[in-house]
């Protein structure tokens, strides 16, 4: 996750949000079917607009998309919890279908998943290559990394490594002793800490 600026609306929202919001709105009472004919937001200039300002990769893991998934309007407030930001531009992004499933309606006003548009992000979250910890105390980055599944390792594992630096390896479980760290680092920055001592 890095921080992102939102482009300018569409136009197709600035003429037609305010309508949509009140045909969805007046939809939700209605079959599945019938709401399906009132939600705009995977309109073609949306969804184009969101790749620009994400440069086509998910707001939350950064996978490039739209190659090998189809990518997800994604809404920041989750629709279910508040339908009248269904059509509203600041709460449209972009994101994979893992992280769209692994965040399903999780919202709370309290605990947020970090926005990558109003959260700095660089300052929360600490990237070890391909891992990003949270910095020590931050309860809403710990969430954010947790909640959002953002360390994926779906390699094999098992496989024969001797890799000290290999951050993958590490996470496979290949060095599970220096998982057991201070309670008070997470574990993945206690991961490293224990690699770099050990590399010459
Ligand atoms: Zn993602």
């Amino acid at each position: 996750m890095r921080t992102l600026s939102k482009e300018p609306e569409p136009q197709i929202l600035l003429t037609h949000g305010a309508q949509w919001t009140q045909e969805y709105l007046a939809a939700s009472g209605m079959a599945a079917a019938e709401k399906k004919k009132v939600e705009k937001w995977g309109h073609k200039q949306i969804r184009e607009t969101l790749a620009t300002e994400t440069s086509g990769r998910c707001a939350y893991c950064e996978s490039r998309i739209g190659h090998v998934s189809y990518p997800h309007v994604e809404h920041i407030i989750p629709k279910s919890r508040r339908a009248e930001l269904a059509h509203v531009w600041w709460n449209l992004t972009t994101a994979c279908e893992v992280c769209n499933i692994a965040k399903a309606d999780y919202w709370d006003a309290t605990l947020a998943i970090l926005n990558p548009y109003v959260d700095e992000v660089e300052s929360r979250l600490v990237f070890w290559g391909d891992i990003v910890d949270w910095v020590v105390g931050d309860e809403q980055a710990e969430l954010t990394i947790k909640k959002l599944k953002l360390n994926r390792f779906d390699w094999p594992t098992g496989v024969g490594c001797d890799c000290l630096r290999c951050a993958r390896c590490l996470s496979a479980g290949r060095h599970r002793r220096v998982q057991s760290g201070p309670s008070s680092r997470s574990q993945y920055g206690w991961m490293l800490l224990m690699v770099t001592s050990r590399v010459p």
